[in-house]
């Protein structure tokens, strides 16, 4: 989608600062941290929210996760990490793209607010 903004950051129109890159997965570190790793895992191709996700595109979906598992690995989150998607507006999703926050470095509480 030419006006999304994670679109134009998987395409590198956007500057970010990466942590993990392939083919169909991009992740990179959230502008504003909500802890100490705060990592944003997208698909590169656009698909608006967990709202989307279909059996037709699910598959880069389980791809996330395991880019996820390592990437918890490699960042040394050994005690923990949450892993969160906004979907809609009320939900507090800001950036129509999905995307799967990875948090860790911290205690978290539950519910989350
Ligand atoms: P959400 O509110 O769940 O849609 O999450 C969107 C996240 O994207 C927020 O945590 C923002 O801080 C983050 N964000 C927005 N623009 C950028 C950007 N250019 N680079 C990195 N993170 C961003």
């Amino acid at each position: 989608m030419s006006d999304c903004i994670f679109c134009k950051i998987a395409a590198g129109e956007i500057p970010s600062k990466k942590a993990y890159e392939d083919e169909t997965v991009m992740a990179f570190y959230d502008l504003e941290p909500q802890a100490p790793v705060h990592v944003l895992v997208i698909p590169k191709a656009h698909m608006q929210s967990a709202a989307s996700v279909t059996p037709e595109n699910s598959a880069v979906v389980a791809h996330i996760f395991e880019v996820i598992a390592r990437l918890a690995q490699e960042l040394g989150l050994k005690e923990g990490f949450r892993v969160v998607t906004n979907s809609g507006v009320s939900a507090g999703q800001s950036v129509p793209h999905l995307h799967f926050h990875l948090l860790g470095g911290r205690d978290f509480t539950w519910p989350p607010g």
